[in-house]
């Protein structure tokens, strides 16, 4: 999986469309990939010179200091008649002033992300057997985890990088069906948990998905926050996609076709929730 889909974010597999919203996916390691990438994010290029363009310059952020330790020394003088204390005020109003407009000059948010839609659900079920796999959020190991990377201000949040998968595992369904989830991508269609402490592994994971990160100067994956699930064998599940009946691999004869029931497996993205 080194390709993004552009309206959910989500990490896929390149050269073919998005399972979720049929939008064409794009590779941030090729040149022309990432560009477009930087154009749903950020805007054109036009849009992003504007942003640029819309920045305070330094004379007038400095101004915009002078005007606010002005009006905190005039605050301060009035209610206290000390002008050795009101100066004081002035001047940390001052600076305060200037360090606000400074960030907020500097604050670029990125476009929104189209909100995951609600499967089709096919019932409960628990975890059977799974290969190990390991979240690239918490380093835990698991049978199949789901990472998100937020960019979150003052002003809301921005999903930027939806990622999920698992190493294959088998599902037993509330009844007697069987079903099997490949390896690969995967959603978990929980609550995600936000982590504490070390990014490393994430920084390491989107260096790897975008190795232009470091020296860009607009970010695909900018971000404050991860956010995690993760499953484990014998958890319960709340299965939803679309699923359809396969004979059971590892029969190649298909001689106990009719013996054996087959497992279902998800035609196209799979996708689990946490049971209760
Ligand atoms: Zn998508």
């Amino acid at each position: 999986m080194r390709a993004v889909c552009p309206r959910c974010r989500r990490l896929v597999e390149p050269g073919a469309p998005c399972a979720i919203d049929a939008s064409e996916v794009w590779t941030p390691d090729d040149p022309e990939g990432r560009a477009r990438l930087v154009d749903r994010m950020w805007g054109d290029d036009a849009a992003r010179t504007r942003l640029l363009g819309a920045r305070l310059p330094a004379a007038r952020r400095a101004k915009l200091g002078l005007v606010l330790g002005a009006g905190l020394y005039g605050a301060t003088y009035a209610a206290t008649g000390d002008p050795i204390l009101s100066a004081g005020f002035g001047l940390f109003g001052g600076v305060v002033g200037l360090a606000t407009s400074v960030t907020r000059g500097l604050r670029y948010i990125p476009s929104a992300t189209t909100a995951l839609p609600r499967w089709p659900r096919l019932g409960p079920g628990h975890i059977i057997s799974a290969a190990e796999c390991i979240s690239p959020g918490s380093l835990m190991r698991c049978a199949a985890w789901a990472v998100e990377l937020r960019y979150t201000g003052s002003w809301g949040t921005r999903t930027t990088l939806r990622a999920g998968a698992s190493a294959g595992l088998d599902i037993a369904l509330e009844g007697e069906a069987r079903l099997r989830v490949a390896p690969g991508a995967l959603w978990i269609a929980s609550s995600l948990v936000q982590l504490d402490g070390d990014d490393t592994a994430v920084d390491d994971l989107v260096r790897w998905l975008d190795p232009a990160d470091a020296s860009a100067a607009w970010k695909l994956f900018p971000y404050n926050e991860i956010h995690e699930a993760r499953l484990a064998i014998g958890d319960r599940v709340e299965v939803s996609g679309e699923v359809e009946q396969r004979p059971l691999a590892g029969d190649p004869t298909g001689l106990y076709r009719d013996a054996a029931p087959g497992v279902l497996m998800h035609v196209g993205l799979a996708v689990l929730g946490a049971g209760h």
